[in-house]
């Protein structure tokens, strides 16, 4: 509002003052313009009559009353000296035969007019040498004291009529830089208020996108973010609530061996063995389980450090399927390497054979008996290419995309037999993606699945 006010207000000032001091000088140079035009005609009389030469005669007279009238309408005074600087004529008849001294004055005689104006007295002062053209010396000179208070009366007059256009126009000039300060700042009021409400901690609203195209880019931005946000801490709520779900599900089930044992009497040892047995195997859930996500938060992409060293991946590779075999074996489910190159790559080898190893460990276990599960590897110039496929029982084709998501498993009930937390994807992904790679499945119900990662050999911060 300032700064329009100030871009409106100050060209009126400016304009105002202008004006006045423009009339002011100008009619003070038309006033002067007069004065010397009267002062001519004068002089010209003067020098034609001898005035100077022939002293009091009725041609002086005349010549007097002359000048007694111009003086009078322009209220002023006229002094006629000569060259002894003597006063002949004074229209006030104040002064006549007295001698006057001013620098001016003997400047006049020299042939020199000049003019002074007192502003303050309001009048001007012209000193103007009556001299002929001919000669070099003036005869003698004239004083003509005009009065220009009636310049001031009209210069204020003036003044007053501006004042009231400036007012006016200063009374408009506000009304209308308010209301249009009103109008450019309302859409970002309305912002501001969302975004108020935004800071106080609800992340569920959603800022007006309307106004000015500016405002208009600012809110959608806004929104986006917002939109980011609730995703992210929607993602977060659902993953504690499954951490707490998961953890409560052993302990619950302990408190009911543990009651239904203690709420006996007489109860065989046998069935404490049975019932501890099964205590055991909850408790190394809950520890599966505390592990798995310890594992996860080690991989969570933000907080995670790298331990990049040159790792020959072909070892890697065998030294996991060592240590699965005799799983495998268990079920007599063929273990297959195919390595169709040696490679060594800038990974980081505790979480990369954790994130292989879970899917090894994957199709092993979600296998028919007698089964096979296929490992391959391969590179080109640029990548190292990881290929595990099995003969087992597929992934629906609906859950294919949420299998990476934390704690989802395809068939809940049957996890706890194959003892699945529902974190091994989501901790072989992140690994993956740590290493700036990609990981995709393809599978089909019954017949098998094949999961295939693409990680870079040289890795890229
Ligand atoms: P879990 O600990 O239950 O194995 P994962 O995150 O490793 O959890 O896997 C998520 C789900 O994806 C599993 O519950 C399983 O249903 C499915 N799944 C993973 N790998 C395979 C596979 N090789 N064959 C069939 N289903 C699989």
């Amino acid at each position: 509002m300032l700064v329009f006010l100030l871009i409106g207000l100050v060209p009126i000032l400016f304009f105002w003052k202008i004006s006045l001091s423009s009339y002011e000088s100008q009619a003070l140079e038309q006033r002067i313009s007069e004065m010397k035009y009267h002062a001519n005609i004068i002089s010209n009389l003067i020098l034609n009559v001898n005035y100077f030469a022939i002293g009091d005669s009725g041609t002086t007279r005349d010549i007097a009353s002359e000048i007694s009238y111009v003086a009078e309408v322009y209220k002023g005074r006229i002094l006629i000296v000569d060259r002894n600087l003597q006063i002949l004529t004074d229209t006030y008849g104040l002064e006549e035969n007295k001698t006057l001294i001013s620098e001016e004055a003997v400047k006049g005689l020299r042939g020199e007019s000049s003019t002074y104006t007192d502003k303050e007295n309001e009048y001007i002062e012209l000193v103007y040498p009556i001299i002929k053209p001919s000669e070099k010396e003036a005869q003698g000179i004239m004083i003509i004291n005009f009065s220009i208070s009636n310049i001031y009366e009209v210069q204020s007059g003036l003044a007053a009529r501006l004042g009231v256009i400036f007012a006016f126009f200063t009374v408009f000039i506000i009304l209308a830089v308010f209301f249009l300060a009103m109008y450019f700042i309302r859409p970002w009021r309305e912002m501001m208020h969302a975004v108020d409400y935004l800071s106080d901690g609800y992340l569920d609203v959603q800022i007006p996108e309307k106004g000015f195209t500016e405002t208009i880019h600012v809110a959608s931005v806004i929104n986006e973010m917002l939109n980011k946000m609730q995703t992210l801490e929607n993602s977060r709520q659902e993953f504690v609530s499954n951490v707490s779900h998961e953890l409560k599900t052993p302990i619950t089930s302990m408190k009911v061996l543990s009651d239904s044992l203690i709420s006996q009497p007489d109860v065989p040892v046998e069935l404490y063995r049975e019932f501890m047995i099964d205590i055991g195997a909850e408790i190394e859930r809950e520890d599966k389980i505390i592990n798995d996500l310890l594992s996860l938060v080690k991989m969570d992409k933000t907080s995670g450090e790298m331990n990049i060293a040159s790792v020959n991946i072909n070892e890697l590779l065998e030294m996991i399927l060592k240590r699965l075999r005799p799983i495998a074996k268990k079920r007599n489910i063929e273990l297959v390497y195919e390595s169709f190159r040696p490679v060594t790559a800038e990974v980081d080898e505790v979480k990369l054979s954790l994130a292989i190893n879970n899917l090894i460990e994957n199709a092993i276990k979600y296998n028919y008996d007698d089964g096979w599960v296929r490992v391959s590897l391969n590179a080109d110039h640029k990548f190292f290419y990881i290929k595990v496929s099995d003969s087992g029982v597929g992934i629906p084709e609906e859950a294919q995309d949420n299998i990476f998501e934390r704690f989802y498993r395809v068939d809940k009930a049957h996890s706890r037999e194959t003892g699945g937390t529902g974190l091994g994807l989501s901790i072989t992904r992140n690994a993956i993606l740590m290493h700036r790679g990609a990981i995709k499945v393809y599978s089909k119900e019954k017949e098998g699945t094949t999961f295939t990662v693409r990680v870079p050999l040289n890795y890229i911060l």
